[in-house]
Protein backbone atom coordinates (compact mmCIF):
# COMPACT_ATOMS: atom_id res chain seq x y z
CA UNK A 1 0.00 0.00 0.00
CA UNK A 2 2.42 2.38 1.02
CA UNK A 3 4.89 1.67 -1.84
CA UNK A 4 1.93 2.35 -4.21
CA UNK A 5 0.46 5.38 -2.89
CA UNK A 6 3.46 7.74 -3.71
CA UNK A 7 3.87 7.40 -7.53
CA UNK A 8 0.14 7.51 -7.97
CA UNK A 9 -1.76 10.48 -7.02
CA UNK A 10 -1.92 12.30 -3.73
CA UNK A 11 1.42 13.96 -3.86
CA UNK A 12 1.59 15.25 -7.52
CA UNK A 13 -1.53 17.30 -7.13
CA UNK A 14 -0.46 18.95 -3.36
CA UNK A 15 2.62 20.07 -5.03
CA UNK A 16 0.82 22.01 -7.85
CA UNK A 17 -1.95 23.77 -5.53
CA UNK A 18 0.09 24.17 -2.05
CA UNK A 19 3.76 24.72 -3.22
CA UNK A 20 3.06 26.14 -6.86
CA UNK A 21 0.97 29.35 -6.58
CA UNK A 22 0.83 30.12 -2.32
CA UNK A 23 4.55 31.35 -3.15
CA UNK A 24 4.01 34.18 -1.10
CA UNK A 25 3.93 32.51 2.32
CA UNK A 26 4.76 29.04 1.52
CA UNK A 27 8.05 28.26 3.91
CA UNK A 28 5.56 26.23 6.65
CA UNK A 29 3.67 24.74 4.20
CA UNK A 30 6.52 23.66 2.67
CA UNK A 31 8.45 22.71 5.96
CA UNK A 32 5.38 21.03 7.13
CA UNK A 33 5.66 18.81 4.10
CA UNK A 34 9.17 17.85 4.13
CA UNK A 35 8.98 15.59 6.98
CA UNK A 36 7.31 12.08 6.58
CA UNK A 37 4.62 12.36 9.36
CA UNK A 38 3.18 15.39 9.39
CA UNK A 39 3.31 15.98 5.62
CA UNK A 40 -0.37 14.28 4.92
CA UNK A 41 -2.34 15.72 6.91
CA UNK A 42 -1.05 18.96 6.06
CA UNK A 43 -1.99 18.03 2.28
CA UNK A 44 -5.11 17.20 2.69
CA UNK A 45 -6.76 20.28 4.00
CA UNK A 46 -5.02 22.36 1.08
CA UNK A 47 -7.23 20.21 -1.41
CA UNK A 48 -10.27 21.40 0.00
CA UNK A 49 -9.75 24.96 0.76
CA UNK A 50 -7.29 26.04 -2.00
CA UNK A 51 -8.64 30.05 -2.08
CA UNK A 52 -8.04 32.09 0.86
CA UNK A 53 -4.64 31.57 1.58
CA UNK A 54 -4.75 33.49 5.24
CA UNK A 55 -7.85 30.89 5.79
CA UNK A 56 -5.96 28.64 4.65
CA UNK A 57 -3.28 28.43 7.05
CA UNK A 58 -5.48 28.82 9.66
CA UNK A 59 -7.11 25.78 8.82
CA UNK A 60 -3.84 24.19 8.27
CA UNK A 61 -2.63 25.09 11.68
CA UNK A 62 -5.82 23.80 13.01
CA UNK A 63 -5.19 20.44 10.99
CA UNK A 64 -1.81 19.96 12.40
CA UNK A 65 -2.66 21.10 15.80
CA UNK A 66 -5.34 18.15 15.46
CA UNK A 67 -2.98 15.82 14.06
CA UNK A 68 -0.69 16.76 17.07
CA UNK A 69 -2.66 16.16 19.65
CA UNK A 70 -4.08 12.85 17.51
CA UNK A 71 -0.23 11.07 17.51
CA UNK A 72 0.07 12.29 21.34
CA UNK A 73 -2.69 10.38 22.00
CA UNK A 74 -1.71 7.35 20.51
CA UNK A 75 1.79 7.44 21.76
CA UNK A 76 0.44 7.80 25.62
CA UNK A 77 -1.39 4.91 24.39
CA UNK A 78 0.97 2.70 22.83
CA UNK A 79 3.82 3.43 25.70
CA UNK A 80 1.43 3.12 28.68
CA UNK A 81 0.66 -0.49 26.23
CA UNK A 82 4.30 -1.08 26.05
CA UNK A 83 5.35 -0.92 29.77
CA UNK A 84 1.79 -3.00 30.80
CA UNK A 85 3.15 -5.51 28.75
CA UNK A 86 7.37 -5.65 29.70
CA UNK A 87 5.33 -5.81 33.59
CA UNK A 88 3.97 -8.70 32.64
CA UNK A 89 6.46 -10.35 30.27
CA UNK A 90 8.94 -9.35 33.76
CA UNK A 91 8.81 -12.50 36.20
CA UNK A 92 10.15 -14.74 33.12
CA UNK A 93 12.17 -14.13 30.09
CA UNK A 94 12.40 -10.20 29.00
CA UNK A 95 13.02 -11.51 25.15
CA UNK A 96 9.43 -13.04 25.27
CA UNK A 97 7.88 -9.73 24.27
CA UNK A 98 8.52 -9.97 20.47
CA UNK A 99 6.70 -12.54 19.21
CA UNK A 100 5.02 -15.60 20.74
CA UNK A 101 6.21 -18.35 18.58
CA UNK A 102 9.88 -16.74 20.07
CA UNK A 103 8.93 -17.34 23.12
CA UNK A 104 7.35 -21.15 22.49
CA UNK A 105 10.75 -21.61 21.22
CA UNK A 106 12.75 -20.00 24.11
CA UNK A 107 11.02 -21.08 26.82
CA UNK A 108 11.68 -24.43 27.56
CA UNK A 109 15.72 -24.32 27.09
CA UNK A 110 15.50 -20.90 29.08
CA UNK A 111 13.45 -21.97 32.03
CA UNK A 112 14.73 -25.07 32.33
CA UNK A 113 18.48 -23.62 32.72
CA UNK A 114 17.89 -20.45 34.79
CA UNK A 115 15.42 -20.94 37.00
CA UNK A 116 13.58 -24.79 36.97
CA UNK A 117 11.11 -24.00 39.17
CA UNK A 118 9.06 -21.96 36.43
CA UNK A 119 9.13 -24.57 33.77
CA UNK A 120 6.40 -26.16 34.13
CA UNK A 121 4.02 -23.87 34.94
CA UNK A 122 4.38 -21.51 32.01
CA UNK A 123 2.99 -23.99 29.45
CA UNK A 124 -0.06 -23.89 31.86
CA UNK A 125 -0.30 -20.22 32.23
CA UNK A 126 0.38 -19.22 28.76
CA UNK A 127 -2.44 -21.40 27.29
CA UNK A 128 -5.22 -18.56 27.36
CA UNK A 129 -4.13 -16.75 23.61
CA UNK A 130 -0.81 -17.05 22.50
CA UNK A 131 -0.20 -20.52 23.11
CA UNK A 132 -1.34 -22.91 20.72
CA UNK A 133 2.31 -23.46 19.51
CA UNK A 134 3.40 -25.03 22.48
CA UNK A 135 1.72 -28.20 22.61
CA UNK A 136 3.63 -28.42 19.10
CA UNK A 137 6.67 -27.21 20.38
CA UNK A 138 6.41 -29.48 23.37
CA UNK A 139 6.05 -32.62 22.54
CA UNK A 140 5.02 -35.60 25.10
CA UNK A 141 8.20 -36.25 26.08
CA UNK A 142 8.34 -32.97 27.73
CA UNK A 143 7.83 -32.81 31.64
CA UNK A 144 3.77 -33.49 31.14
CA UNK A 145 4.25 -36.83 30.11
CA UNK A 146 7.43 -37.52 31.12
CA UNK A 147 6.75 -39.68 34.19
CA UNK A 148 4.11 -41.94 32.97
CA UNK A 149 6.33 -42.57 30.05
CA UNK A 150 9.24 -43.66 32.04
CA UNK A 151 6.97 -45.55 33.67
CA UNK A 152 5.86 -47.22 30.60
CA UNK A 153 9.91 -47.83 29.67
CA UNK A 154 10.60 -48.88 32.94
CA UNK A 155 13.13 -50.33 34.27
CA UNK A 156 15.53 -50.06 32.02
CA UNK A 157 18.55 -51.82 32.09
CA UNK A 158 21.69 -49.14 32.46
CA UNK A 159 24.02 -47.92 29.93
CA UNK A 160 26.92 -48.70 31.73
CA UNK A 161 28.39 -49.43 35.16
CA UNK A 162 29.66 -46.02 36.16
CA UNK A 163 27.03 -44.00 38.99
CA UNK A 164 23.96 -43.56 37.83
CA UNK A 165 24.06 -39.40 39.35
CA UNK A 166 20.18 -38.98 40.25
CA UNK A 167 21.45 -36.88 43.13
CA UNK A 168 23.69 -34.60 41.06
CA UNK A 169 21.32 -32.19 38.90
CA UNK A 170 23.99 -30.75 37.08
CA UNK A 171 24.76 -34.20 35.69
CA UNK A 172 20.99 -34.56 34.88
CA UNK A 173 18.85 -33.53 31.37
CA UNK A 174 18.04 -29.78 31.68
CA UNK A 175 21.06 -28.40 33.88
CA UNK A 176 21.70 -25.62 32.16
CA UNK A 177 24.96 -24.64 29.63
CA UNK A 178 25.63 -21.33 29.50
CA UNK A 179 28.63 -21.98 27.63
CA UNK A 180 26.82 -22.79 25.00
CA UNK A 181 23.90 -21.27 25.23
CA UNK A 182 21.37 -24.25 26.25
CA UNK A 183 20.80 -27.32 28.37
CA UNK A 184 21.91 -30.62 28.76
CA UNK A 185 19.81 -33.03 27.70
CA UNK A 186 21.40 -36.19 28.90
CA UNK A 187 22.76 -37.90 31.89
CA UNK A 188 26.78 -38.02 32.34
CA UNK A 189 27.57 -41.57 34.21
CA UNK A 190 31.10 -40.24 35.06
CA UNK A 191 33.86 -43.53 34.69
CA UNK A 192 37.08 -41.36 35.91
CA UNK A 193 39.05 -43.82 33.98
CA UNK A 194 38.90 -46.26 30.34
CA UNK A 195 37.75 -49.21 30.13
CA UNK A 196 34.52 -49.61 31.20
CA UNK A 197 31.42 -50.40 28.42
CA UNK A 198 28.86 -48.46 27.04
CA UNK A 199 25.88 -50.99 26.09
CA UNK A 200 22.47 -50.82 24.85
CA UNK A 201 19.63 -50.22 26.91
CA UNK A 202 16.95 -51.71 24.69
CA UNK A 203 16.97 -53.71 21.77
CA UNK A 204 17.19 -51.35 18.37
CA UNK A 205 18.99 -50.78 15.35
CA UNK A 206 21.54 -47.98 14.77
CA UNK A 207 21.55 -44.86 13.22
CA UNK A 208 24.40 -43.46 13.84
CA UNK A 209 28.05 -44.95 14.71
CA UNK A 210 30.98 -42.20 13.92
CA UNK A 211 33.95 -43.94 14.32
CA UNK A 212 36.42 -42.03 12.51
CA UNK A 213 35.40 -39.00 14.70
CA UNK A 214 38.36 -36.18 15.42
CA UNK A 215 38.34 -33.78 18.01
CA UNK A 216 38.68 -30.03 16.83
CA UNK A 217 41.64 -28.26 18.47
CA UNK A 218 40.44 -25.85 21.57
CA UNK A 219 40.84 -22.67 19.52
CA UNK A 220 38.51 -24.44 16.67
CA UNK A 221 35.78 -25.74 19.58
CA UNK A 222 35.89 -22.06 21.46
CA UNK A 223 34.95 -20.77 17.76
CA UNK A 224 32.29 -23.11 17.51
CA UNK A 225 30.80 -22.83 20.85
CA UNK A 226 31.03 -18.85 20.89
CA UNK A 227 28.61 -19.01 18.17
CA UNK A 228 26.10 -21.11 19.91
CA UNK A 229 26.24 -18.74 22.65
CA UNK A 230 25.57 -15.90 20.33
CA UNK A 231 22.87 -17.65 18.81
CA UNK A 232 20.90 -18.07 22.60
CA UNK A 233 20.62 -22.03 22.01
CA UNK A 234 22.83 -24.44 21.18
CA UNK A 235 22.48 -25.83 17.56
CA UNK A 236 22.05 -29.82 16.57
CA UNK A 237 24.61 -30.09 14.18
CA UNK A 238 26.81 -28.15 17.48
CA UNK A 239 25.20 -31.03 19.95
CA UNK A 240 26.48 -33.59 17.41
CA UNK A 241 30.17 -32.34 17.14
CA UNK A 242 30.11 -32.03 21.24
CA UNK A 243 28.90 -35.54 21.27
CA UNK A 244 32.58 -36.28 19.96
CA UNK A 245 32.53 -40.35 18.85
CA UNK A 246 28.84 -41.46 19.77
CA UNK A 247 26.24 -44.01 18.43
CA UNK A 248 22.57 -43.32 17.80
CA UNK A 249 20.31 -46.20 18.61
CA UNK A 250 16.47 -45.79 17.19
CA UNK A 251 13.95 -48.48 19.45
CA UNK A 252 10.71 -48.11 17.20
CA UNK A 253 7.95 -47.05 18.18
CA UNK A 254 6.82 -48.05 21.35
CA UNK A 255 2.96 -48.75 22.38
CA UNK A 256 1.79 -46.22 24.69
CA UNK A 257 5.02 -44.05 24.53
CA UNK A 258 6.18 -43.03 21.19
CA UNK A 259 9.48 -43.10 18.80
CA UNK A 260 12.16 -44.06 21.26
CA UNK A 261 15.92 -43.03 20.01
CA UNK A 262 18.62 -43.42 22.54
CA UNK A 263 22.32 -41.92 22.34
CA UNK A 264 25.34 -43.09 23.78
CA UNK A 265 28.14 -40.42 23.35
CA UNK A 266 31.84 -39.31 23.85
CA UNK A 267 33.01 -43.51 23.25
CA UNK A 268 36.36 -43.61 23.02
CA UNK A 269 35.68 -46.47 20.44
CA UNK A 270 33.12 -48.09 18.75
CA UNK A 271 32.37 -51.78 18.24
CA UNK A 272 33.18 -52.77 14.95
CA UNK A 273 30.03 -54.30 14.65
CA UNK A 274 28.24 -51.14 15.54
CA UNK A 275 27.41 -49.78 12.17
CA UNK A 276 24.38 -48.22 10.67
CA UNK A 277 21.73 -50.60 10.45
CA UNK A 278 23.21 -52.94 12.56
CA UNK A 279 20.16 -54.35 14.51
CA UNK A 280 21.28 -54.71 18.76
CA UNK A 281 19.85 -56.51 21.60
CA UNK A 282 19.38 -54.82 25.02
CA UNK A 283 22.46 -55.10 27.17
CA UNK A 284 24.71 -55.62 23.70
CA UNK A 285 28.25 -53.85 24.07
CA UNK A 286 28.57 -50.43 21.94
CA UNK A 287 32.00 -49.53 22.70
CA UNK A 288 34.24 -48.21 25.34
CA UNK A 289 33.42 -45.02 27.53
CA UNK A 290 35.92 -42.12 26.78
CA UNK A 291 36.27 -38.50 26.93
CA UNK A 292 35.56 -37.80 22.80
CA UNK A 293 34.20 -34.16 22.62
CA UNK A 294 35.19 -33.10 25.47
CA UNK A 295 37.07 -29.79 26.13
CA UNK A 296 40.46 -32.16 27.51
CA UNK A 297 40.05 -34.13 24.85
CA UNK A 298 40.83 -31.43 22.37
CA UNK A 299 43.77 -30.44 24.93
CA UNK A 300 44.90 -33.58 25.40
CA UNK A 301 45.12 -32.88 29.00
CA UNK A 302 44.47 -35.89 31.57
CA UNK A 303 41.19 -35.11 33.05
CA UNK A 304 39.60 -38.41 34.73
CA UNK A 305 36.34 -36.62 35.25
CA UNK A 306 35.85 -36.15 31.37
CA UNK A 307 35.67 -39.34 31.19
CA UNK A 308 32.36 -40.35 31.06
CA UNK A 309 29.16 -41.71 29.04
CA UNK A 310 26.54 -38.91 28.09
CA UNK A 311 23.88 -40.50 27.89
CA UNK A 312 19.92 -39.55 26.16
CA UNK A 313 16.79 -41.26 25.59
CA UNK A 314 14.74 -39.03 23.19
CA UNK A 315 10.59 -39.99 22.62
CA UNK A 316 9.37 -38.19 20.19
CA UNK A 317 12.18 -35.83 19.06
CA UNK A 318 12.02 -34.60 23.24
CA UNK A 319 14.37 -35.69 25.51
CA UNK A 320 12.77 -37.20 28.37
CA UNK A 321 11.52 -34.96 31.16
CA UNK A 322 12.56 -31.90 28.88
CA UNK A 323 11.29 -28.82 30.41
CA UNK A 324 10.91 -30.26 33.65
CA UNK A 325 12.11 -29.13 36.86
CA UNK A 326 15.76 -30.58 38.78
CA UNK A 327 13.73 -32.93 41.33
CA UNK A 328 10.96 -33.92 38.95
CA UNK A 329 13.46 -34.53 36.31
CA UNK A 330 15.46 -36.82 38.95
CA UNK A 331 12.36 -38.48 39.80
CA UNK A 332 11.51 -39.48 36.37
CA UNK A 333 14.95 -40.72 35.51
CA UNK A 334 14.85 -42.49 38.91
CA UNK A 335 11.75 -44.42 37.55
CA UNK A 336 13.18 -45.19 34.47
CA UNK A 337 15.86 -47.14 35.50
CA UNK A 338 13.58 -48.81 37.97
CA UNK A 339 15.15 -47.03 41.25
ZN1 LIG B 1 26.68 -34.83 29.23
Amino acid sequence: MSEVDPPSGPRPTPRADGDGRASAAPDPAIWTEEPPPPARPARAPARRAPRPSSSRTIIRGAVVFLAGVLVGAVLIAVTSRDEGSTDLDAGKAPAGATTTAARAEEDPPKGTGSAPTTTAPPTAETTAAPTEPTPVTTPPAGSPNALAIASALSPLPLPSDCPLPLGDSESLPNAARDYRGGVHEGIDFICGEYGHDAVATMDGQVLVANGSFKDPTPEERLEILNTAKQIGHTPPWTLAMLFGRFVAIDHGIKPGVGHVVTIYAHLNEIDPAIVPGHHVKAGDRIGEIGNAGTESAGTGEARPQAIHLHWEIHVDDAFLAQGATGGQTSDVYAELFGR
